[in-house]
């Protein structure tokens, strides 16, 4: 039977396609495909399409980024194939940098990671020179010292629960996007999106775009009135009760 065109079934199957020609080139590790294979459950279980928490999230996180004096993206394997373009439009919408960072650090994957973005003319930082996340063990803990080391918000993606927390102890803002709603980087961020990337990288750039132009009071007051525990709650009571 032929998926129609748009159906999220046929949406996830092209995501799955993209993961493997990521793993196959080397940008995504191992572990990068057992962790989408996660995610793909969560999104099945939400009904494969953006809840309505996530529409308050994703207007939380423009907020925050509208806010911030030095936004950063951090962006992975899984990322980068993923939405690499989508990635590229909301940096250039906010403006912020791109930082990669990752678990299964290599020099090659660095490489082959700041090819793809190279394709859309955008220069990433993270490659290079380091500082260290203090308290961090894994590789995740070499940041730029233009980057993560100075910035104040972090837009962080399927991303292990490790980073968050100790970013946190930087004092650094954090903004998570995570299908799962009981992982420990939904719960640690300070803004967390359950919703594919997929398909909330795209609402975040529409929802700044948008923000900029109602300014900074608004977006200081979607803030303040923000309650992400209470979201995250919601969003896991819909798993449970299957009404995604
Ligand atoms: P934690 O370490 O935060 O407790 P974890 O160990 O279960 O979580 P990780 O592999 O560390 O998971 O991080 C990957 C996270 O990203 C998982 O929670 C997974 O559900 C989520 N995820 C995977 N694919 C996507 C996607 N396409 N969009 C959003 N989230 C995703
Ligand atoms: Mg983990």
């Amino acid at each position: 039977m032929k998926i129609p065109k748009n159906h999220p079934r046929r949406k996830s199957l092209e995501e799955r396609a993209r993961l493997e020609r990521g793993f196959e080139k080397g940008v995504v590790a191992k572990a990068g495909l057992i962790a989408h294979g996660r995610g793909e459950a969560f999104d099945y279980l939400l009904g494969e399409c953006t809840v309505p928490e996530a529409k308050k999230q994703v207007e939380a996180a423009a907020a925050m980024l509208v806010l911030a004096k030095r936004p950063v993206i951090s962006v992975n394997g899984n990322t980068t194939a993923l939405c690499a373009k989508e990635i590229v439009e909301l940096a250039k919408a906010i403006p912020a940098e791109i930082e990669v960072n990752l678990f299964y650090r290599t020099k090659k994957r660095l490489r082959l990671i700041e090819k793809e973005f190279g394709k859309f003319g955008v220069k990433i930082l993270g490659t290079r020179r380091t500082q260290k996340v203090p308290g961090l063990r894994s590789m995740r803990q070499h940041v730029d010292p233009r980057g993560i080391w100075a910035a104040d918000v972090v837009l962080v993606m399927l991303e292990d629960g490790d980073r968050t927390e100790f970013l946190r102890r930087m004092g650094k803002k954090v903004i998570a996007v995570d299908l799962n709603p009981l992982s420990r980087t939904a719960r640690k961020a300070d803004v967390t999106i359950v919703d594919n990337v997929t398909r909330a990288l795209p609402a975040l750039a529409k929802n700044v775009k948008r923000m900029k132009v109602l300014g900074l009071r608004v977006a200081q007051e979607t803030l303040n009135k923000y309650n992400n525990e209470d979201l995250l709650h919601k969003a896991w009571m819909r798993i449970r009760k299957g009404t995604g």
